[in-house]
């Protein structure tokens, strides 16, 4: 059957532009999912190193394509460190999408607004609204979640799926060109390509760009991630307030700032301490009393709302926040690299995952479109193609939210805060900065 947009000839305008938005509800009621079935006419043996979460992404997709998918990962046993995790629209879009709906509904919160505010005495300076006009706009939620409720969900799914998740299988070499891969129990595995989702400190991306000047580089900033039982932010009247509605809360102040928001399905407070740090991550200590009087050292004269949650904090811990830049290549032979190994990114787009997600989405749809084996090459460098673009954009304005959200005090962030004076008193605007809000940046990274 033909979609609504063959049929009325329109194909979407280089520029950006909105003015075909409407034919996608008449796609919607026309076509199947396009995550469901395989259109391709070869079945493929593929090889994916990493079970994160673009690994996981990655092997959902092309498992829904009834391909083969084997899955090592070098830890003894599948876990995510970290507390909460922002899964935006153009995240929560393809996860529903790959059947993970009813795995990660219970779990997941979805805030109403995001709402920024003055450090030192919480006033609303900027205001997104989230729920519902995000879901009617973007025809998905924004949730958040625990990164491990969000993980072992894909981990189920990807087993249901009948991927083979292989743990205690660090790899150790590539061949690009058999493509193979081997692993440190000196056994080698064949496969037709071979997906690198290593993370960060990915081995596979020297393998591709040939040295190490790609590795991500230190931004200066840290974050401090911490958890507070939310039953402690209930009991205290000076805060519980936080709790009526679920909203992401940002304190913005000179070069740190501090997110809030409720994850672990009403059960916990996340909040993140963002501040520049330039000391060695060797020599920290991850000793907790150590990390709160840093905590509240760094943050001593903000709002005194802060000062009271700081002094409820069960669990922290201090994480050095990388940026990868754009690199020339994804690809070398039969190898790809996504996620993370890819294009790290300060989490301030909240979109290192979700970008991650849409990667294994779309290299699934690429491998889709070929009919033999040999075509593997091609449709890996239209996806390689593709998503370098994408994912440098999420880089670039990820990098912009560390100077937008840093100013001190002064004539540069009295002009920020005027500029989201309408956004906070719901009269219209065309410009925000405020990247959530903005109409321009909201087209492209959430639509
Ligand atoms: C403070 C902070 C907040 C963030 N908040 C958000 C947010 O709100 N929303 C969002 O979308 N993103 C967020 N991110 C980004 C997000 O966490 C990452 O982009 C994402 O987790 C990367 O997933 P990945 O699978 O690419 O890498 P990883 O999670 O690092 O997974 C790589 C996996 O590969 C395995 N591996 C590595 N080498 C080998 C090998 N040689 N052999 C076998 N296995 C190997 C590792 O053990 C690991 O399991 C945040 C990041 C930080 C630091």
């Amino acid at each position: 059957m033909s979609t609504a947009s063959e049929d009325a000839q329109l194909k979407s305008p280089s520029y950006p532009s909105n003015c075909l938005h409407f034919l996608r509800n008449a796609d919607k009621k026309s076509t199947k999912s396009t995550n469901e079935g395989n259109d391709s006419t070869v079945q493929l043996d593929i090889a994916i190193v990493g079970a994160g979460i673009a690994g996981l992404a990655t092997a959902i997709a092309l498992a829904r394509k009834k391909h083969t998918v084997t899955i090592y990962e070098q830890a003894e046993r599948l876990a995510e460190v970290g507390a909460g995790i922002q899964i935006p629209p153009n995240s929560t879009r393809l996860l529903l999408n790959l059947g993970l709906g009813p795995y990660l509904e219970k779990y997941v919160t979805e805030p109403g607004s995001v709402l920024m505010r003055r450090w030192q005495n919480g006033k609303v300076i900027g205001k997104t609204r989230l729920y519902p006009e995000f879901r009617e706009q973007f025809d998905a939620p924004y949730w958040v979640i625990h990164r491990a409720h969000l993980h072992e969900a894909m981990h189920r799914l990807a087993v249901d799926l009948g991927v083979t998740v292989k743990l205690v299988s660090r790899v150790i070499s590539y061949d690009v060109e058999v493509p193979s891969l081997t692993l440190e129990s000196g056994s080698t595995v064949l496969a037709d390509f071979v997906v690198a989702a290593d993370g960060l400190k990915s081995s596979a991306r020297k393998v591709i760009l040939g040295d190490d000047d790609y590795f991500p580089k230190r931004t200066g900033f840290v974050a401090y991630r911490t958890v507070v039982d939310v039953e402690h932010v209930k009991n205290d009247p000076q805060v519980s307030w936080l709790l009526e509605k679920p909203s992401f809360n940002l304190w913005l102040g000179d070069n740190k700032h501090v997110m809030t928001y409720i994850i672990g399905a009403g059960k916990s407070f996340n909040m993140v301490f963002n501040c520049a740090d330039p000391s060695d991550p060797a020599e920290w200590s991850q000793d907790m009393y150590t990390l709160l009087d840093s905590i509240r050292r760094e943050f001593r004269g903000w709002d005194p709302v802060l000062m009271r949650l700081t002094q409820m904090i069960d669990k922290t811990m201090k994480w050095p926040l990388y940026s990868g830049s754009t690199m020339p290549r994804w690809v070398a032979g039969k190898l790809v690299i996504l996620g993370d190994a890819a294009h790290s990114m300060i989490p301030y787009m909240s979109q290192g995952a979700a970008i991650a997600v849409e990667d294994g989405v779309a290299l699934a749809n690429s491998i889709d479109k070929i009919s033999c084996k040999d075509s593997i090459p091609l449709a890996l460098s239209i996806f390689e193609n593709v998503r370098i673009k994408r994912a440098s954009r999420m880089q670039e304005a990820s990098l912009l939210n560390s100077k937008l959200w840093h100013f001190p005090d002064g004539p540069t962030q009295q002009e920020r805060d005027k500029a989201m004076e309408a956004e906070v008193e719901g009269r219209p605007f065309s410009h925000s900065p405020n990247q959530w809000s903005d109409p321009a940046t909201q087209m492209w990274c959430f639509g």
